[in-house]
């Protein structure tokens, strides 16, 4: 005897669909990620749309983001004063 679940789907639907409120495309709560505090328990926006948010975020990190070493520099010289103001 052969151990057979369900894992061919030739039936169609039965598949919960959810709009992503960034690319507004019905996709299955699969393409969500998980959220507990959510109603249906995944957030409302797709994997795709949210990867694409994460890495802009971290460009502007990155981009935002001071070489280490730069404070260190300006203490070394000069720094007998205050800020000056102009
Ligand atoms: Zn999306």
């Amino acid at each position: 005897m052969a151990m057979t679940e369900g894992l061919t789907s030739s039936a169609s639907g039965s598949v919960s669909l959810k709009p992503c409120i960034s690319c507004h495309q019905q996709k299955a709560l699969s393409e969500f990620y998980p959220h507990p505090h959510t109603s249906d328990g995944t957030i409302n926006i797709c994997k795709e749309c949210h990867k694409a948010l994460v890495f802009h975020r971290a460009r502007e990190d990155h981009l935002s983001a001071q070489p280490p070493g730069l404070d260190r520099l300006r203490r070394q010289g000069r720094g007998a004063r205050g800020p000056q103001a102009g």
